[in-house]
């Protein structure tokens, strides 16, 4: 032990492990971003896996580069035009999951003690990613159109950061999305302050009201955001497979850290996604994932709104997986959690400690809707709420 990193101090509870329990068939988990496995095109892929493997001419098994698979680069590229964001496929790197972008980048720009900025509360993930490479947080707190740009601007005054990491959409856990005004506003403090954007979006496809807005990145012309996104919540999660995108130098750089992080990701993942994305009808799958989820988030908001005592809030989001709920001042979930209700009723919820950098704010819950059934939300959210309502300010 005394020969681990001094890091390892700092990322042994980051909370990320309590996300996804062993599997307990009594349990009924509000806690990991999971997606609904009945919602994964199986048979698909399965087609697609058959023909990458037996029919495919571009090696599925040979190693290639870090990069990734280039026809699959373009199919991103093209999506990503569709949508108003011209890039370059040379702009583009498949990752393992978003996920590795967050660890990619953030070891790409940090020393110990350099300042970043997070929205508060933010993903637990990208708190674990980042703080293994020991920075110092400035937390911005957020508000249902996004995070607060007053105060980073006042920041920027008196310090400098090395980037500012947000998810613009359906903010995990919030389920926030950013206004057109502040994703400006963001550009143009970091062009004028000069510090990075790390954009973190893979909620955007999943909309259920309202219309889409620019990504940061497309507002900005100058070199300032890198973006990530991610198959896991529109295709499957197993797959592991996102993108990142970005200019010169850091595109290169990242490159550069990928071959040594991991050469590349899974060819053979990269051509069977590249295959199902050809040979299948994506936006049907898009639209039928958007229908399941939408669904659920109006069956957990009807219960909350049956269900939540008086004091109690929760966000409404127009797309994504969470919803946040807040108590009273002072109260404190993760005692709730590991008392009351965690070993009697088996419910499962991710209490707001962990999602702050500083840690600081235990009043508030995340409760995931992507893989509870319509009865499991019915029983989870009467059980919670009864407990909710139970509290007593600490
Ligand atoms: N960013 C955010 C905001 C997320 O919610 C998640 C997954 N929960 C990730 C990144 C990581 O996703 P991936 O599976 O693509 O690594």
């Amino acid at each position: 032990m005394k020969s681990f990193a001094t890091r390892t101090a700092l990322t042994s509870n980051t909370g990320v492990e309590d996300l996804i329990p062993d599997f307990d068939a009594k349990l009924i988990s509000f806690a990991g971003g999971l997606p609904d496995p009945k919602l994964f095109p199986k048979k698909e892929l399965a087609l697609s896996s058959q023909r990458v493997l037996l029919d495919g001419t571009e090696n599925p098994l040979q190693y290639h580069n870090a990069k990734g698979y280039y026809p699959l680069r373009k199919l991103i590229a093209t999506a990503l035009a569709q949508e108003g964001a011209a890039e370059d496929p040379h702009h583009i790197l498949l990752t393992q999951g978003a996920q590795q972008g967050l660890d990619l980048v953030a070891k790409l720009f940090l020393n110990p003690h350099d300042r970043i900025a997070v929205e508060a509360p933010t993903y637990v993930g990208a708190l674990a990613a980042f703080t293994a490479y020991e920075p110092t947080y400035l937390e911005l707190p957020m508000s249902p159109d996004g995070l607060d740009l007053d105060l980073l601007e006042r920041a920027l005054k008196q310090t400098t950061i090395k980037f500012l990491y947000t998810v613009p959409n359906f903010q995990n856990p919030t389920g926030f999305v950013m206004s057109l005004t502040k994703r400006q506003r963001l550009v143009q403090l970091a062009q004028n302050y000069d510090f990075y954007i790390l954009e973190d979006d893979p909620y955007k496809h999943l909309r259920y009201a309202g219309a889409d807005l620019p990504s940061i990145r497309s507002l900005d012309h100058s070199g300032h955001v890198i973006s990530l996104g991610s198959f896991s919540k529109i295709l499957a999660p197993g797959l592991r497979l996102g993108w990142l995108v970005a200019d010169d130098p850091i595109y290169t750089q990242i490159r550069l850290l990928k071959d040594g992080a991991d050469l590349e990701s899974p060819a053979l993942i990269q051509q069977i996604v590249a295959d199902y994305l050809v040979n299948n009808d994506f936006s049907a799958h898009l639209q039928q994932v958007q229908a399941d989820y939408q669904q659920r988030r109006d069956w957990m908001l009807s219960a909350l709104e049956t269900n939540l005592p008086a004091g109690w809030q929760t966000s409404q989001p127009n797309g994504g997986f969470f919803l946040w709920v807040t108590g009273p001042e002072n109260v404190d979930l993760n005692q709730l959690l590991r008392t009351e209700i965690g070993p009697q009723d088996h419910i499962l919820y991710v209490p707001s400690t962990n999602l702050y950098a500083s840690k600081n704010v235990n009043n508030g819950a995340r409760l995931s809707y992507a893989g509870a059934s319509h009865a499991q939300i019915d029983a989870g959210i009467k059980v919670l709420c009864d407990a909710f309502r139970a509290q007593k300010p600490q």
